[in-house]
């Protein structure tokens, strides 16, 4: 049996048309395991939302993008460095079709050699954030404008901000002195609604918004992960088991419960540590298990609570602790706590 993501189409369609028609000038950002619908599928939804630009992280999704169906721009996240064999292909073959690719770029020097080898393409230019990740200093907007005076096509630049914190004042400076060197749109991620509004108020060019977990993960019960119950073992005091062989970690005993979904489908990417946190030592203690600080608690929900690994998370199985008098059986579909983004299972089922 297998680990299955179920999603209710209605449900998870009405939010990103509330999400889109909220701001049309809202850019969907499909990248890495498609948020956990896969980036083909979310290609296909972007097309049903008549987006007209969505945003890829790597140069190597804009494949599945259009195998997904869009026709439309897509603008690639990371910036171009030189000598990247997967970026160039990418931009050979949509020199060749003609289909809409807008490349980052995030350093003067990278700007002129683009400007050399690609002339004609569109680029945004990056602008370095509070997040110190990647992005032109101000002191050098105007020589990246300069780099692609006539070469490069100019078409915004992008502003990426911290997840947390008030950044309102750090992007209004920052598009400011943008749009003094060039007057082009600007593409921010990660400021909220009001101050997306204040921004869009102050700045005379558009404000465009890249949404990736909102829009694709925003609706609540629109999704779900199951799995299935494979085994059921009843065992006592004293007995081993898993491949680490330890000790039951009940002296009552009770039902180790073998269940499908393991490292491979992304259970327990936030590292299930021996230690657990705290909260999670002191309810395993309080139920009367033993060696509580080498227990985590796993994300299989059995008999209605979360219940604990008997020991790390196979490739494609877990091993969970059941205490004895619930009533679990094989073939049980039970419910599992996924993150989307880090999910992988063995199938989406679209309800
Ligand atoms: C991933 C990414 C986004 C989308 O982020 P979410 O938090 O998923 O909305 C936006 N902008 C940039 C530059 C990104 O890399």
């Amino acid at each position: 049996m297998s680990l299955v993501m179920h999603v209710d189409t209605a449900a998870w369609r009405s939010h990103q048309d509330a999400v889109l028609a909220g701001d049309r000038l809202t850019v969907p950002v499909i990248k890495g395991n498609g948020y956990g619908f896969g980036l083909e599928r979310l290609a296909g939804e972007a097309a049903r939302l008549t987006a007209d630009v969505v945003a890829v992280g790597t140069a190597g999704e804009v494949a599945a993008v259009r195998a997904g169906g869009f026709t439309g721009d897509v603008v690639v996240l990371t910036p171009w460095r030189p000598g990247d064999p997967i970026v160039e292909q990418m931009l050979d073959e949509a020199a060749q079709s003609g289909s809409g690719v807008i490349m980052t770029v995030s350093r003067v020097a990278d700007a002129q050699a683009l400007a050399e080898s690609r002339p004609g393409l569109r680029v945004i230019l990056e602008v370095l954030t509070s997040m110190l990740r990647f992005g032109l200093a101000p002191q050098e907007f105007r020589h990246a404008v300069t780099a692609c005076q006539d070469r490069l096509e100019i078409v915004g630049w992008t502003i990426h901000l911290p997840m947390t914190g008030e950044h309102l004042q750090e992007a209004t400076d920052l598009a400011t002195s943008a749009v003094a060197a060039c007057r082009a749109p600007l593409w921010v991620s990660h400021l909220d609604d009001d101050e997306l509004d204040v921004l869009r108020h102050r700045m005379p060019v558009t404000v465009r918004r890249r949404v990736g977990t909102h829009l694709w993960l925003g609706g609540t019960d629109a999704y779900r992960y199951t799995s299935s119950v494979t085994d059921v073992h009843q065992v006592s005091r004293g007995e081993r088991v898993g491949y680490w062989q330890r000790a039951v970690p009940d002296p009552r005993g009770g039902q180790v419960v073998v269940v499908d979904g393991g490292t491979s489908h992304g259970v327990a990417m936030s590292a299930p540590t021996p230690g657990a946190s705290v909260r999670q030592q002191l309810t395993a203690a309080a139920g009367g298990l033993l060696n509580a600080s080498r227990l985590a608690l796993s994300p299989f929900s059995v008999g209605g609570r979360k219940r604990f690994f008997v020991e790390p998370p196979h490739m494609q199985a877990s091993l969970v602790w059941v205490p004895g008098g619930v009533s679990v059986a094989v073939g049980d579909e039970i419910d599992v706590t996924m993150r989307a983004t880090t999910a992988t299972p063995d199938a989406i089922v679209l309800e």
